[in-house]
């Protein structure tokens, strides 16, 4: 399981460059000390690839050829804790508290300063470490690539770094001796924060109970009742043997040519391998059970979600087999969609659809590839306690009916389709995305060619099912239905178990302190002065690389090549380019004109206007068309403010969908069928739908705690900011809530007729069309010709609206069940093509890396904080303790194409460059300037907090119950 994305990087400006792709060495070809394994064509990725290995050190390399600017580079380790004090977590933080060459100390964040990197990251998961980054420029891959392989090979890895990072006893006010003893460190605070969320605890239980003989029967990320048995030596041997280039995985990807890497890291690195002995980090299989196994467990109750009598969560999980084999892994990936994915599926109609729970089990539900055997899971979460065995009876029983009577042809073509089209989809950060496909086998000692080759196992399958019509059913029956080595895992929750955990925590601080000599006293003092000292002094970046503005970068960022149609009145931009054969939909609905009483309801009319079902499909025919025929459809209502004036926004229900050029006909049918004939009649559907929207509503307050703080403050400043507040704010999750509790759906139902009404078959929609030379005209005419688009009536390029407004501050305060806190706090600047936005950037960027992050983070322990100055005219600041997670892993899933920057957000190409040009114009003066002028005094500001209970608040802050 990946615990966390410790650090994220905004995107930078992408450059293209134009090289042919490298010319890859031959088998067996001996290259600077390398020598290559394997090379192969890989057709389906337009790439090809070589395996090599480093001869003296045994050091592996994977390079992707391809022609994309946007090149990657990634070093990984297989790491593989023995115990929960989260050592490679704290490695992996504290490995980048400078090294060898580059002593400053957080070198990633300073980069961030002075690269034109799109990715810049680092990962821990259950059994590995991954340092990867991407971008477009040569000499910045340059200058990334050593900081990187300094920072692995080499760092410094201080004592004092260790206490700030990992874990320390530090007197609550360092510099007051009479203070309190407590606990403090960056990773020890972050995973309280992460374990405060129930349904990743479930989610690491499962696994550490599945798994029990070897690593993940530990918690990887690290127990905070466990770290402080972690030692600074035992952190050093763990670098020392699992950091050894013998057990490094290097990975590359792009058109920059391979040899000036392998040169660099055979001269810099490789061929100087330390003496001490690599470690052995290989994970056995782990031994079978003869009986199925039960884990019991407890967690907070969550005051979001909607029913108290029904927060229980159950799981079956199955141990499946081998990661390494990377066609089983295919094939249990289209069993595992098969039976839980969509609402045809048996699992959504059995357990989903029962009535018994809100939805699936998050974060275990499916097939995992993730670990050294993979897992299949499935389950329900908001269920009662006493109906969690009715849960797994209905498991079993589902299990065997489908061992039995097997899989629908159409459902079977839909899923494939599904996977050969994810594949073409070109997704931003598409060779992150291969590094993270091909990690588990590879790290494992399988074949990471293998594991890129999807057409042939793709090819092998369908063979097989064509000899052998029952071979889904059997792997069915074999390794799910008849499996032995399962567990089921209950999770029921409990009033006194924050109190406990407390407690848990309070007596092990206690007898940590009383054992204190009173040397280790004096000591405590010294480093909480020592670190004090070190943190305020800052450091000195000068060793790092920089760019050369006026060489290095261009001033211009791609322009999009974007044609202006009209089909009967409504506008359509039309964009061409490379996009693998994939034609792409996107449409906004202007819904300005739905009355207040309507709006809170705009989100959840955007998640069923493609899921209740349309025309002549009921929702589960829907679903299984656009599986077969499309990429999805989705719909979301989004809110853009005005690039120049204040006060004005636009706000729209955005459509989007993708397909094969061939089915685009089928594509336009689907849309056209909701446009006409969208039906919100099928109460259990909407019944169950609900119950999900409110489910995943609770679920992300934890690991997006900071994002709805800052949209509380926000709501009081602006029209724009309000109207976020109600669409994706803490205002929506109360909606919804109360409207699962409220049960009236015969009211709810009316509502969304009324909505499509205003909105469906209007005026006021524009539509935009990305695809091939090849791709588009034909879509262009089906568009003009047959579709519904021509019975609309008069489009619009724009509709900005700009209502009255009076700003108003506020101080709110929200108490949550959760051990950490989120704050923010907002004020009003200016908008995005104002002069002086660039430079508040800079300064959002500078104080983020510099002040803030040291106040927050380094001194306060946080898990992170920092400011944004956002084009819709507000900076906020903002602290979290919770890892934002996955979150940044999505970004890989939505393609963000050229051109989408302006029909999206209204930014002209030449605002953008002009926006460029003054972020690289501003001055230290201007800086000095814009925070005098807008934050030093600001006329009204909002605030608020989320999270644990908050002793201090006087009465000027407005306490809102969750
Ligand atoms: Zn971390």
């Amino acid at each position: 399981m990946l615990w966390r994305v410790c650090r994220s990087a905004e995107a930078a400006w992408r450059r293209p460059l134009s090289r042919p792709l490298s010319q890859l060495p031959a088998v067996n070809q001996e290259v600077h000390g390398f020598r290559v394994r394997q090379v192969r064509e890989l057709p389906e990725l337009s790439a090809s690839a070589a395996l090599l290995e480093h001869q003296t050190s045994g050091a592996q390399y994977l390079h992707v050829a391809r022609d994309d600017p946007d090149n990657v580079f990634s070093i990984g380790f297989p790491t593989t804790p023995q115990d929960s004090s989260g050592v490679a977590h704290i490695l992996e933080h504290t490995t980048l508290c400078g090294s060898r060459r580059f002593p400053a100390r957080d070198p990633f964040f300073k980069m961030l300063n002075r690269s034109l990197a799109t990715f810049m990251n680092a990962f821990t998961a259950s059994d590995w470490t991954m340092y990867p980054f991407s971008t477009c420029n040569e000499a910045d891959y340059m200058n990334l690539l050593a900081i990187y392989m300094d920072a692995v090979f080499e760092p410094r890895l201080e004592r004092l770094d260790f206490l700030q990072e990992g874990w320390r006893l530090e007197h609550e006010n360092p510099e007051d001796p009479s203070s309190p003893i407590v606990f403090k460190g960056v990773v020890f605070n972050e995973m309280k924060g992460a374990l405060s969320d129930r349904h990743r605890v479930f989610a690491e239980r499962v696994q550490n109970a599945l798994l029990p003989s070897h690593t993940y029967r530990h918690c990887s990320g690290g127990d905070p009742l466990h770290i402080p048995e972690l030692t600074w030596e035992q952190l050093k041997q763990f670098h020392a043997t699992h950091y050894h280039p013998r057990n490094c995985r290097i990975f590359s990807y792009g058109n920059l040519p391979l040899e000036p890497r392998l040169k660099f890291l055979h001269e810099q690195y490789l061929s100087r391998a330390p003496a001490v002995a690599a470690s052995d980090t290989r994970v056995p299989l782990e031994p079978r059970w003869d009986a199925p196994r039960r884990e019991q467990l407890k967690c907070r109750y969550d005051p979001l979600s909607p029913r108290t009598d029904r927060q229980a969560s159950v799981a079956v999980s199955l141990l499946v087999g081998d990661v390494t084999d990377s066609y089983e892994s295919l094939l249990m990936t289209v069993l595992s969609e098969l039976l839980v994915d969509g609402p045809s599926s048996p699992f959504y109609q059995a357990l989903v659809e029962s009535g018994l729970g809100d939805d699936y089990t998050p974060h275990v539900t499916g097939f995992d590839n993730s670990c050294r055997e993979t897992v299949f899971s499935v389950g329900l979460q908001g269920v009662a306690d006493a109906d969690t065995d009715k849960v797994v009876e209905i498991i079993d029983k589902t299990l065997a009916e489908v061992a039995e009577k097997g899989f629908e042809q159409e459902r079977v073509d839909a899923v494939l389709h599904r996977l050969e089209l994810g594949r073409k989809h070109q997704s931003n950060h598409f060779g992150l995305g291969l590094v993270m496909q091909v990690v588990a086998p590879w790290f494992h000692g399988g074949d990471p060619l293998d594991a890129l080759s999807l057409d042939t196992h793709l090819a092998r399958l369908r063979r097989e099912m064509a000899d052998n019509p029952r071979l889904l059913q059997e792997r069915l029956a074999r390794l799910l239905r008849d499996n032995r080595h399962r567990l089921v895992t209950v999770m029921t929750p409990d009033l006194a178990l924050e109190t406990e955990l407390q407690k848990k925590e309070a007596d092990m601080l206690a007898g940590r302190v009383a054992a204190l000599s009173d040397a280790d006293r004096q000591r405590v003092l010294e480093d909480g002065r020592l670190l004090q000292e070190k943190q305020a002094a800052g450091d000195d970046a000068s060793s790092l690389p920089m760019l050369d503005v006026r060489r290095d970068i261009a001033p211009h960022a791609p322009r999009a090549e974007v044609r202006r149609e009209t089909v009967s009145a409504t506008p359509v931009q039309v964009s061409e380019q490379p996009t693998n054969g994939i034609t792409y939909f996107r449409a906004v609905v202007d819904t300005s004109g739905v009355p207040a009483y309507f709006r809170p309801l705009l989100p959840l009319f955007c998640r069923l206007v493609t899921s209740m079902g349309a025309g002549q499909l009921d929702y589960r025919q829907q679903d299984q068309q656009q599986q077969l025929w499309t990429g999805g459809l989705s719909a979301a209502v989004t809110v853009t403010d005005h690039p120049s004036e204040p006060g004005r926004y636009e706000e729209g229900m955005l459509l989007t969908s993708y397909c094969l050029e061939q089915n685009a006909e089928r594509m336009f049918g689907l849309w056209e069928d909701i446009f006409t004939g969208v039906t919100f009649e099928n109460r259990e559907r909407l019944s169950s739908q609900l119950q999900m929207s409110a489910a995943e509503l609770a679920n992300s307050v934890p690991h997006a705690g900071h994002q709805y703080a800052m949209s509380s403050a926000a709501a009081g400043l602006t029209g724009s900011a309000q109207l976020r507040q109600l669409y994706s704010g803490l205002d929506q999750v109360r909606y919804v809530r109360q409207l699962v509790t409220d049960g009236e759906l015969d009211m709810t139902v009316t509502k969304l007729k009324m909505l499509a009404e205003m909105l469906l078959m209007k005026d006021g929609m524009r539509c935009a069309l990305n695809g091939t030379a090849a791709g588009l005209p034909p879509a262009l005419d089906l568009a003009s010709s047959r579709c519904w688009l021509r019975a609309l009536g008069e489009g619009r390029a724009e509709s900005w609206v700009q209502p009255e407004f009076a700003p108003a501050g506020c101080q709110t305060y929200v108490e949550l069940p959760m051990p950490v806190h989120y704050a923010a706090r907002c004020v009003p600047t200016v908008p995005y093509a104002h002069p002086d936005f660039a430079a508040l950037r800079v300064l959002a960027r500078l104080l983020s890396l510099g002040h803030l992050h040291r106040e927050i983070r380094e001194k306060g322990g946080a898990y992170g904080g920092g400011a944004v100055a956002s084009p819709a005219g507000l900076w906020s600041y903002y602290s979290y303790r919770d890892p934002s997670s996955l979150a940044t892993l999505r970004v890989f899933d939505c393609a963000v194409q050229r051109g989408m920057r302006h029909f999206l957000h209204g930014i002209t190409d030449d605002q953008f460059d002009e926006h460029r040009a003054r972020l690289q114009a501003v001055t230290r003066d201007d800086l000095r300037r814009v925070a005098e002028t807008y934050l030093a005094r600001p006329a009204v500001t909002g605030t608020c907090i989320l999270g644990k209970q908050c002793p201090d608040l006087d009465s000027s802050w407005q306490v809102q119950q969750s």
